[in-house]
């Protein structure tokens, strides 16, 4: 797929010049005429399987998860992502913002139905705390649809110095289902 994503001028204050183990949150409750929810999360990571500066991609199973914000919408599609990039951190976040525009999200309401959520979780140990980019993110420890796929891909993970297996969230499958591979 061509994301017609510009990769050029990738610089900024969180430069690194080598690969960064970066993890992303997956999210999507919204069929439209690009696909399904589950279509639009692989869709997403068939991006990211062709991008240059992304290698070594790896992905959770996919989970249901019950909405957060308003509770008449379908439940999400939820997945986690793991890869190494030479993105720097902000350049991610327009990547993520190019696969979200590319499966024609519209913002509809506040926590309410989109096509595809693309979250950076992590990047690297970096610490981020700006307007536009959290890192990590910082609805992480209290989101289980994130913690618990995250836990899967990494389950060594330390996350602000704590064990991943040490955030309750971790291990709460309250409102999620594990969706079959096939
Ligand atoms: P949400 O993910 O909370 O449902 P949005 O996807 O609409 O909301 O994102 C709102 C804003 O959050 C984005 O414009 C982005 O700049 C900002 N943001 C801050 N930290 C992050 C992060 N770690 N990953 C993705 N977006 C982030
Ligand atoms: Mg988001």
């Amino acid at each position: 797929m061509n994301t017609h994503f510009d990769a050029s001028d990738n610089n900024d204050s969180y430069d690194y010049a080598a690969w960064v183990t970066c993890y992303v949150g997956l999210g999507s409750n919204l069929t439209n005429e690009l696909g399904s929810p589950v279509e639009h999360l692989q869709q997403a990571v068939a991006a990211m399987q062709e991008q240059e500066y992304i290698r070594a991609v790896r992905v959770s199973s996919y989970y249901a998860s019950a909405p957060m914000g308003p509770q008449d919408q379908p439940d999400f599609i939820n997945a986690v992502a793991g890869f190494e990039t030479t993105f720097t951190a902000f350049k991610l976040l327009d990547f993520c913002q190019a696969l979200e525009q590319q499966a024609k999200r519209a913002r509809l309401r506040h926590w309410g139905e989109r096509s595809l959520d693309v979250d950076i979780l992590l990047y690297g140990d970096a610490q981020i705390s700006e307007t536009q980019l959290t890192v990590p993110h910082a609805g992480l420890h209290e989101r289980n649809f994130v913690l618990i796929p995250l836990r899967e891909l990494a389950p060594e993970l330390i996350i602000k110095g704590k064990p991943i297996t040490d955030y309750p969230l971790s291990h709460d499958w309250k409102g999620l289902k594990l969706l079959s591979n096939d």
